[in-house]
């Protein structure tokens, strides 16, 4: 028997040890409901948000994960689930959760990182979201929610009585429960907006917690909720198209709404609700609009014409309140169950719209390749309140993520079919993301663009949404004149206009970028500035942020681009004459007029082909240069590019009246006929005609070096220009007409000959000068000029002609700048030499060619206002005599002789200045300053002719000058030696009396320009083929050789002519 007592011991026992681990079990389990439902904050719910098999790196075996309010649990398996024996759990107010693949996820934590993967991307998702809530749900506080819930109503939901609802749609003003707030999303912004009392801290302010108190789920169910039938009503356990059935029925129709008594009557409603917002009568205000009454309804009064604005003159706070969160509601409507995607395209007043859109996962570098269909996800997104929203599905209670409009700085809409779905947009953000969306319907896709755009554009730049646009967004810049610091515009591209809008400033024209003179990219890699110089303005945009910069870099660069192959369509220069044309002409300008056979002879045709492909991908970057170019083949690749335009320089509807009426007998008629032709030509053309035979009329001037005359020219331009076979005389006799009519035929005046010819010559010169001195250059006469100081952004490239004078180059400059010249201010061309710290404001009718070619490297030109020249014109006009005198400290520069000598200080000098030469004196032997006549040696110590000086205003800080007020003084011997001193004066005002008085000396008395030259100055003149504004790319001794060549003066040269 002892077996069997054994044997009952040990069924005992084992009773025993099932009964306490039963009884243990059954604690624990108790103990895990307990606790996740007090976590949850819902008793008696002990439901997961999601369970479920996951794989997590480094376990065998998938394990059972659980996500439960604020923790993420793991179980070995169900079964250890369902005993509640967990492995560990976490707190989610330490983790972090990130997608790492199309299937993995990590859930980081201060101690491990958790590598989990699903089975589908699609339950990644769904991991990935319920993760993040709980995350969202341990970072809640319930502060918000237990002060709502001290209103007995509040506590339950207001739709399905769930206990303890954390969720509110702060228009309905109700609270609600986790499950029916999913469905109130999918409502759509314009039923319900849908706030967490535990997330949304921010939106909760005291007014809205004390309307939901006053309001909350009592008034609330008692207008919404008046006729439910027992049928219809929601419990908690409702499932959710139960739940949003009920809910559809509820808010967006009004089903069960009590009826106010007006109902119907359009006029009383107003005036009720008018009445009600002045009154704390809450309810009533909720009764009417939920019955039709108009928001913004006219109160009659033009004080107050609002129902918001009465609620405001009558103090009523929450009524104020309750009127701004249902600004964009809409009124319930029984007949309004249209499909429910018609329901979302519907635009609201306000930016608010929802709708299904594809997502990729946000990107941080622009996208170069097509993305997939399958690349892009389908989510429930949401704009509202300035935030763009998506969910996982329209019921989702928590997004995936969020955009908030706040951030976004630029919106693009790629070509149709440059993704897997055929209409997409990118949203770039300010943390450098791009989102990509996509859809297949056009008109869809329009509208939520649209919408976003409406969403972040401010009102000052809302200009820029009346057209439609391929990029919208918003740009540090620097133009005009706060060239100091940069402003963020709104810029918005279409086709190829940029428009603008500046914060400061007058609303600008857009930009022509196919006409830009210029677009290059300065600064290094970290610091990009675009630059963009249009003949009036120039406008740098900055790279501050890298993504959307690059975005805005490659849409401007290929709206600034060809098009296609017609004539308009080409990158257009200043006068509606091709780049492509322009650049060939000047290149045969300055480098191929005295060239025999130019334009009969044929170029190399892989040359000729390489350059005319480069030329058509973009012309604008291509800088023609002598030694690199044959100008046989830049001939030929302006005819082969004239001869292929496939509607003709003089186009296919037109030509043939053009070959006609080189028939016609009369020469006057002819030449009108061919008048009247010209005018009818679309603009590129007539520009591109004119521009072409002025150039050849230039081309035959020099026919006896070229050989190139009149008929030379028609025979090789005739069937190039009218793409013929050369067998029909008509179209050379229509170019030889045009040459030999050019003045007549193209109204060129006088003086705009004189000025073609003065600028030919000068080439002509410059290189016969050139090839004696055995230097062969093209010579662009091209400087760079300043604006207020020396700065990337403020550099100008000017075509300097040989007769323009300084006056003419600062009012240049000023005018490319768009700045006004104001009484008084005298604005000046500077040359500033920076290794000597000294500057000479250029006399204005000083020639600019001379000195630059006389420039040295480490100096440069600016224009700026000469802030001393008001005090020098007072001074000159109140003295007495021409003469200066008076004493000064001197010391002369000896390492200019080369002997690299310190030269010891500065020592008074006496010095006279008249009008032939400025003498020094030693010393003085008796100075009697009230004579003005002082007694001097007899002999100077040095004398220097005064027109042969250069005065620059400064002297460099390596010297020690003992005064501030100091001159550095050039002097340039007939032998082209240079000599070099320093002057000091005592103070200012004797500094800009000497200046002046140099000034006055040196230009026989014309310090500065009578006023009506400035204000009567014509507005420079667009010359054909002269004028360039490609930046200065040679090295500067490139520049320098071809100075040299160019003989001390070049304008003696001119003059000779
Ligand atoms: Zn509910």
């Amino acid at each position: 028997m002892v077996g069997s007592v054994e044997c009952c011991v040990c069924v005992l026992e084992r009773k025993e040890w099932m009964q306490a681990l039963q009884q243990a079990m059954a604690e624990q389990r108790a103990r895990a409901r307990l606790s996740s439902a007090y976590l949850l904050g819902v008793p008696g719910s002990e439901q997961p948000d999601r369970a479920g098999s996951l794989e997590l790196r480094g376990f065998k075996n998938k394990l059972y994960v659980a996500v439960v309010g604020d923790k993420v649990q793991l179980y070995k398996n169900l079964e250890e689930y369902h005993l509640g024996i967990g492995i560990t759990f976490i707190d989610m107010s330490v983790g972090n959760v990130k997608e790492v693949d199309r299937r993995s996820f990590d859930l980081t934590t201060p101690y491990r990182i958790f590598s989990f993967s699903a089975d589908s991307e699609l339950e990644k998702e769904q991991w990935l979201e319920a993760m993040q809530g709980a995350v969202a749900e341990a970072l809640s506080t319930s502060e918000v929610a237990e002060r709502i819930w001290a209103a007995a109503p509040n506590r339950f939901c207001a739709d399905c009585g769930a206990p303890q609802p954390d969720w509110a749609s702060i228009n309905l003003c109700v609270v609600i429960c986790k499950r029916c707030a999913g469905e109130h999303r999918g409502l759509g912004a314009g039923v319900s907006k849908v706030r967490s009392l535990k997330m949304d801290r921010k939106v909760w302010t005291e007014t809205l917690i004390e309307l939901f108190l006053q309001l909350g789920n009592g008034a609330g169910n008692r207008f919404w909720a008046a006729n439910v039938p027992p049928s219809e009503a929601l419990q908690p356990s409702s499932s959710p198209s139960t739940r949003r059935c009920h809910l559809e029925a509820k808010y967006r129709e009004g089903k069960y709404r009590c009826y106010h008594p007006l109902f119907g009557n359009q006029e009383e409603l107003d005036k009720a609700l008018c009445a009600a917002v002045t009154t704390t009568d809450l309810a009533e205000t909720q009764a009417l609009l939920g019955c039709g009454a108009g928001i913004s309804c006219f109160s009659g009064d033009p004080e107050a014409p609002t129902p918001l604005a009465l609620a405001e003159q009558a103090g009523q706070t929450l009524q104020m309140e309750f009127l701004r969160n249902n600004r964009t509601t809409e009124v319930p409507r029984l007949d309004s169950m249209k499909p429910l995607e018609k329901h979302y395209s519907v635009i609201l007043p306000t930016v608010s719209h929802s709708g299904f859109l594809y997502k990729t996962a946000s990107a941080g570098k622009l996208l170069q390749d097509r993305r997939a269909r399958e690349e892009f996800s389908r989510r429930w997104c949401v704009l509202s309140d300035g935030v763009l929203s998506y969910y996982e599905n329209e019921r989702a209670v928590t997004p995936n993520g969020e955009i908030r409009a706040s951030e976004i700085v630029c919106l693009a809409v790629p070509l149709p079919d440059t993704h897997g779905f055929e209409h997409t947009f990118e949203v770039y953000t300010e943390g450098e993301r791009l989102y990509l969306f996509g859809l297949e319907s056009m008109e869809q896709a329009h509208e939520w663009v649209k919408c976003i755009a409406k969403a972040f554009v401010p009102p000052l730049a809302e200009d820029l949404l009346a057209r439609d646009f391929e990029r919208l967004g918003r740009l540090p810049y620097k133009a005009g004149l706060s060239l100091q610091r940069a402003q963020e515009g709104w810029f918005s591209l279409s086709g190829s206009e940029l428009r603008a809008v500046f914060p400061e400033g007058p609303c600008e024209e857009p930009l022509q970028l196919r006409k830009l003179q210029e677009l290059s990219i300065q600064g290094d890699s970290e610091n990009q500035v675009l630059v963009l110089v249009e003949r009036r303005r120039t406008l740098y945009i900055q790279g501050e942020r890298r993504l959307d910069f690059m975005g805005w870099l490659g849409a401007i660069q290929k709206a600034a681009a060809s098009m296609g192959d017609t004539l308009s369509e080409q990158q257009l220069g200043d006068s509606d004459i091709p780049v492509i044309v322009y650049r060939c002409v000047d290149y045969i300008t300055q480098c191929g007029l005295t060239s025999e056979g130019i334009y009969r002879k044929c170029g190399q045709t892989s040359k000729t082909q390489r350059l005319l492909e480069s030329l058509r991908q973009d012309a604008r970057s291509v800088h023609l240069k002598e030694g690199e170019q044959h100008v046989d083949d830049v001939s030929s690749a302006l005819k082969r590019f004239l001869r292929d335009l496939p509607d003709g320089l003089f186009t296919r509807a037109q030509r043939l009246a053009w070959l006609e009426a080189s028939e016609i007998e009369d020469e006057e008629e002819k030449v009108s006929r061919y008048r009247e032709l010209l005018v009818r030509l679309p603009p590129v053309n007539r520009a591109t005609v004119k521009a072409l035979i002025s150039h050849l009329y230039c081309v035959q001037c020099f026919s006896d070096t070229n050989q190139m005359n009149v008929h030379n020219l028609a025979i090789v331009f005739g069937p190039t220009l009218f793409q013929t076979d050369g067998q029909d005389y008509k179209a050379g006799r229509v170019v030889e007409d045009l040459i030999n009519h050019y003045v007549v035929v193209f109204s060129v005046d006088e003086e705009e000959l004189r000025k073609q010819r003065e600028e030919i010559t000068a080439i002509v010169k410059m290189r016969v000068a050139g090839t004696a001195s055995g230097t062969q250059h093209a010579g662009d006469f091209i400087c760079t000029v300043y604006l207020e100081e020396k700065k990337a952004e403020t550099e100008q490239h000017v075509k300097i002609p040989a007769s323009m004078t300084a006056e003419e180059l600062t009012l240049e400059i000023l005018d490319r700048r768009n700045v006004g010249i104001r009484e008084k201010d005298y604005w000046t061309c500077f040359e500033v030499n920076e290794r000597e710290e000294a500057e000479r404001p250029l006399h204005f009718a000083e020639k600019v060619l001379p000195i630059l070619h006389g420039l040295g490297t480490d100096s440069h030109l600016v224009v700026k206002k000469h802030q001393a020249m008001e005090a020098m014109l007072l001074y000159l006009a109140s003295r007495v005599s021409d003469t200066k005198h008076g004493m000064m400290k001197f010391r002369e520069d000896r390492s200019l002789l080369g002997l690299g000598l310190p030269s010891g200080g500065f020592h008074d000098r006496y010095f006279i200045l008249n009008s032939s030469c400025l003498r020094l004196y030693k010393e003085v032997r008796s100075q009697r300053p009230w004579s003005g006549a002082p007694e001097t040696s007899h002999r100077p110590e040095k004398e220097w002719p005064v027109k042969s000086l250069r005065v620059y205003l400064g002297v460099k800080k390596k010297l020690r000058p003992p005064t501030c007020w100091g001159f550095t003084v050039v002097h340039e011997t007939e032998k082209h030696e240079k000599q070099q001193w320093y002057l000091c004066c005592d103070t200012q005002m004797e500094l800009r009396e000497w200046f002046a008085t140099f000034l006055f000396v040196q230009h026989d008395g014309l310090v500065w320009p009578s006023e009506p030259s400035r204000v009567s100055r014509a507005v420079p003149e667009v010359r054909l083929g002269s004028v360039s504004l490609i930046p200065l790319r040679g090295s500067e001794n490139e520049m320098r050789r071809s100075v040299a060549a160019f003989t001390a003066d070049p304008l003696s040269l001119l003059r000779n002519v």
